[in-house]
């Protein structure tokens, strides 16, 4: 069964995308950890990020500068973080999570409320960064 991200991917559900390109997406995380909490997520469906074939790692990891930039400068955090974990979604990503003061934790565990027209209006902002 396709995984949600492959659904996502295939247009069968929304996202609040940021950019997408022939074998990568990236949108926002639907249950935030900060706002920008993006994911990062190869099109090609395997659930390890580390099992990727070389070239398809690197390319993330690439992909995923451009948008870490573009959230670096759409919403100024005062850098952007990157946790791996791939225990829910067994799709492998990478999130990237804005990190906006010292005293914030870059980890999955605290989640925090952002309204729908908020996660839409810094997709819009964010995407327009990002030069891919
Ligand atoms: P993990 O597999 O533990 O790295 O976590 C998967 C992440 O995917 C979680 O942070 C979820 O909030 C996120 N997620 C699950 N479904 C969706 C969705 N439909 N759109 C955006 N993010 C999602």
């Amino acid at each position: 069964m396709a995984t949600i991200f492959t659904k996502i991917i295939r247009g069968e559900i929304p996202c609040y995308k940021i950019a997408e390109n022939e074998m990568h997406i990236a949108f926002l995380d639907i249950n935030p950890v900060a706002e920008g909490h993006t994911l990062v997520v190869p099109k090609k469906e395997v659930d390890y990020l580390f099992d990727l074939p070389d070239p398809l790692l690197s390319s993330t990891m690439l992909f995923a500068k451009k948008v870490a930039l573009a959230l670096d400068k759409a919403l100024k955090p005062d850098r952007t973080g990157v946790v791996l974990d791939g225990r829910e979604v067994p799709h492998a990503h990478v999130h990237l999570v804005p990190i906006y003061s010292d005293s914030q934790s870059v980890s999955l565990g605290k989640k925090i409320e952002i309204s729908r027209e908020r996660m839409q209006e810094i997709a819009k902002i964010v995407s327009a960064e990002v030069e891919l």
